[in-house]
């Protein structure tokens, strides 16, 4: 059988998605620092896929931004529904540290804006032991007061950042970015979810294998069986049901 051709980038449900191998993500990402391009990034997973479908303010969002990457095994079957292979499971949180690494070589600066009180400075004292050419331009929490954002952002635009990670969970993130990206003056500015929780050391990441074979969904469940069985267990077949969907649509489109 011919292997199927793999496409620069991927649309599911009027999502596009940047389809690059991690290496070369982070060759993008190097590049885009180096030269000061402002770049916005977002992560999208089968349950960021389902909200963007009741909420078009957070689809627009993601429309918006200058990279959106294909992350977990959900979206990953879906383009192989669509026909569309993904080329690789690009997360935030196993980009961080290969960043983090690239970052330090190069004494570039990183802010951590989000999460509760303590848990960005937690996860910035953990790259600052892991990565010590990296400097820790700030953190911040994620539940500052309306009030209070001038005085944040100009706190960010000091700290004269390379790479802003912005991880308040989807759609929030996302807004966020879109309506302050540019007043922080950082070059790349990323929308991680729940990253600093992990690095923190709060929550525990599944096991490799669990994330190798795409059942990372599954620990993080089991984990957090209340909060998450309504997103994995009814959203993960939601978002198939969605994507058979439209397959089904573009066959009959493809033979009218
Ligand atoms: N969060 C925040 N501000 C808010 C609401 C949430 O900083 O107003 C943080 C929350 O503490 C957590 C992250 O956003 O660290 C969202 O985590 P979640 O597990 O929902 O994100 P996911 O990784 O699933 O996208």
């Amino acid at each position: 059988m011919a292997p199927q051709s793999v496409p620069a980038a991927i649309t599911i449900r009027k999502i596009r998605l940047t389809n690059l191998a991690m290496d070369d993500v982070l060759n993008a990402l190097h590049a885009a620092i180096v030269k000061r391009v402002a770049t916005r990034v977002a992560f999208v997973n089968a349950d960021c896929v389902n909200i963007a479908a009741r909420n078009p303010g957070y689809l627009a969002d993601l429309q918006a931004m200058d990279w959106v990457f294909a992350d977990g095994i959900g979206v990953k079957l879906a383009g192989q529904l669509l026909q569309q292979p993904v080329r690789a499971n690009v997360n935030g949180t196993d980009l961080f540290p290969r960043l983090c690494e690239e970052m330090a070589r190069e004494g570039r600066r990183l802010f951590l804006l989000g999460a509760a009180p303590g848990v960005a400075q937690a996860a910035g004292d953990w790259v600052l032991s892991t990565y010590p050419g990296l400097v820790l331009a700030g953190t911040h929490h994620g539940y500052g007061p309306a009030d209070e954002l001038p005085t944040l952002l100009e706190c960010i635009r000091l700290a004269q950042a390379d790479v802003l990670l912005v991880g308040m969970g989807a759609p929030r993130q996302e807004r966020w970015i879109q309506a302050h990206a540019a007043a922080t003056g950082a070059t790349v500015v990323m929308g991680v979810g729940g990253l600093f929780d992990y690095y923190a050391g709060n929550i525990p990441r599944a096991p490799l294998w669990m994330r190798h074979s795409g059942l990372e969904w599954l620990f993080r469940l089991l984990q957090e069986p209340r909060r998450l069985a309504r997103r994995y267990l009814i959203g993960n077949w939601v978002f198939m049901m969605r994507v058979i969907g439209d397959r089904l649509r573009g066959n009959i489109r493809g033979k009218s």
